[in-house]
């Protein structure tokens, strides 16, 4: 499991049980669900809005992956609850993880 490793290339991966198929979020290494090792999903993942606020010029928004899980993520455009978005930037920026979306 090297999520970070990949976040810190610009990839976003999702981590998911190699045995029961559970995403494992935040990453993790072991399965909290049957313990056994999880492997990354990549592609072309979508998430979907939830809410957002906004700081200065930026927006926060809450957007939700696979119906499991949720993360954080900054755009420049003023975002809509429900909308579909995909992650366009990643990485880690001063020891947290960072996304942005369009
Ligand atoms: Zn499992």
């Amino acid at each position: 499991m090297n999520f970070e490793e990949e976040l810190t290339k610009g990839n976003f991966t999702i981590p998911e049980c190699l045995s029961c198929k559970k995403i494992i979020w935040p990453p993790a290494e072991f399965c909290n669900v049957c313990y056994n090792e999880t492997g990354l999903k990549t592609g072309q993942f979508t998430g979907k809005i939830i809410e957002y606020s906004k700081q200065n010029e930026e927006y926060f928004c809450m957007v939700e992956f696979l119906d499991s899980f949720r993360l954080m993520a900054k755009t420049n455009d003023k975002p809509e609850i429900g909308k579909i978005v995909k992650i366009t930037k990643c990485g880690i920026l001063n020891g947290n993880y960072f996304f942005q979306i369009i």
